[in-house]
């Protein structure tokens, strides 16, 4: 990702201008005949009343840019420069956009009432902008806040073959299509300031030796530091240390109990000694309700097919009659979540668990498939070993736990750290574990309201303890 770093000493006189919505300005980058200014010809689609592909997806962001607006205050006009162009990619997962703050700021003194920004800390420039209520500008000929990218080559061959850019508002994307919108909303979401840069999650290393406006909040629940307050090897580890980042600001810990689940726990209990373990659910099949008593049980059994890996579940299932009406362990990878659940299913499981294949982590059970009607979890690879292991008689319930909240250590909402760091996706976004998913999670989910607050979501709440 592109970040400029621009350090700004004197303030500029403006006009007064009292609070209002952010404005925020989509500025197509593309050129002629492609992305925004493709004129192919379009069908209106859940409520994009767009006739060409191009004004379609400007609809989309010019939605995405009004959600936002409606949401943050600022007296400044927040201007993005987005573009459609070829994102990393293969035939089963790839980038969908990436985007970012154009340029970093610190140092700046307010202006009509607007505050000065905290000493020496870098911040994104709209975000700068909403605190000092100065238009910063530190080169006329880029006058930008955020730049935005979006892959345009979704759908075709070797790019998550087969899906694409759905361009309705109305969250209703056909299964193998990827939301725009909340694509859109997402990215928006990092150039607004949702990153922990310029410092570096992988190194932990600062821009010019000042901390970003998120380090203050990111506490290691481990050693009990701060960001802020760290070396750069200490902050290099704790972007490694799974389940223990989490965001300690008052504003979105305030909000955790209104927006994410009470946490689905595991308990085996025959046989007796293996501990009971967080899991995740999924974001497809029937929801697990929020209830404390809700409650799913049953026997395990493995489930085998007859791909290159036979407990993969990417092919059908070849041992059906151990799998009916029990709960199926299959092992995460080779395909997506909902082709191993829906093969389960068509063998008659009642229910699925699907072991991570990493070390750390729960897997993000994303995915949609309105065709799923069982429930499934994603469960570690530690767990998922143990109950290989286990062998024949294995009991499992699962359940809410009222004392406990999803995607949370020590009350607090994770960061995502995996071990080892994932390049674009570790520490600048919410862990996979919550539930319910949460807008700016590093994969999109299928059921995400586009709402950015509570009670659907967590960014907002966030974005109010950095200064928005
Ligand atoms: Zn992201």
């Amino acid at each position: 990702m592109r970040t400029k770093f621009f350090v700004r000493l004197a303030a500029l006189l403006l006009a007064p201008i009292t609070a209002f919505a952010a404005q925020i300005f989509v500025v197509p980058g593309d050129p002629p005949g492609q992305g925004f200014n493709d004129p192919t010809p379009a069908v209106p689609v859940g409520g994009n009343p767009g006739t060409t592909v191009g004004q379609q997806a400007l609809n989309v962001f010019q939605r995405a840019a009004d959600i936002w607006g409606s949401k943050l205050q600022s007296t400044q006009p927040i201007t993005v420069i987005a573009f459609f162009t070829p994102l990393n990619c293969t035939a089963t997962s790839g980038v969908l956009g990436a985007a970012g703050a154009y340029w970093s700021i610190a140092n700046v003194a307010g202006v009509n009432g607007g505050k000065n920004l905290p000493a020496n800390t870098w911040h994104a420039i709209a975000l700068a902008e909403k605190i000092t209520r100065v238009n910063i500008d530190p080169d006329p000929a880029e006058p930008f806040e955020i730049f935005a990218l979006f892959n345009n080559r979704l759908g075709q061959p070797g790019c998550l073959t087969g899906s694409g850019w759905y361009y309705g508002l109305d969250n209703a994307e056909p299964g193998s299509s990827i939301d725009l919108l909340a694509v859109v909303l997402h990215e928006f979401g990092h150039g607004l300031g949702f990153s922990v840069g310029p410092t570096s999650g992988n190194t932990g290393a600062r821009s010019a030796g000042f901390p970003s406006v998120w380090e203050q909040f990111m506490l290691d629940v481990s050693t009990g530091k701060r960001w802020i307050d760290m070396t750069n090897a200490e902050r290099a580890a704790s972007a490694r240390n799974d389940g223990n980042l989490v965001w300690a600001g008052q504003k979105a810990s305030n909000v955790v109990p209104s927006v994410l689940d009470f946490r689905i726990e595991m308990d085996v209990v025959r046989p007796t000694g293996i501990p009971s373990t967080e899991v995740v659910a999924a974001s497809f099949g029937p929801t697990f309700g929020n209830a404390p008593g809700q409650r799913v049980g049953g026997n395990l059994a493995i489930a085998l097919d007859g791909g290159v890996s036979s407990i993969d579940g990417c092919t059908a299932i070849t041992n059906p009659a151990a799998v009916a009406g029990r709960i199926a362990l299959i092992d995460r990878g080779t395909c997506g979540f909902t082709v191993k659940v829906k093969n389960a299913q068509d063998a008659g499981a009642a229910a699925v668990l699907i072991a991570n294949n990493v070390p750390t982590g729960l897997p993000g059970m994303g995915g949609t498939d309105p065709a799923i009607v069982i429930p499934s979890f994603g469960i570690s690879q530690a767990t998922g070993a143990a109950l290989r292991a286990a062998g024949s008689g294995v009991y499992v319930e699962l359940s809410r736990n009222p004392n406990n909240r999803a995607g949370t250590t020590a009350g607090l909402p994770r960061l995502y750290a995996p071990n080892p760091f994932q390049s674009g996706s570790s520490v600048s976004h919410w862990d996979t574990s919550a539930t319910r998913n949460l807008l700016m999670e590093p994969a999109i989910n299928g059921n995400l309201t586009k709402s950015v607050k509570n009670p659907e979501d967590l960014t907002r709440a966030l974005f109010m303890d950095i200064g928005w």
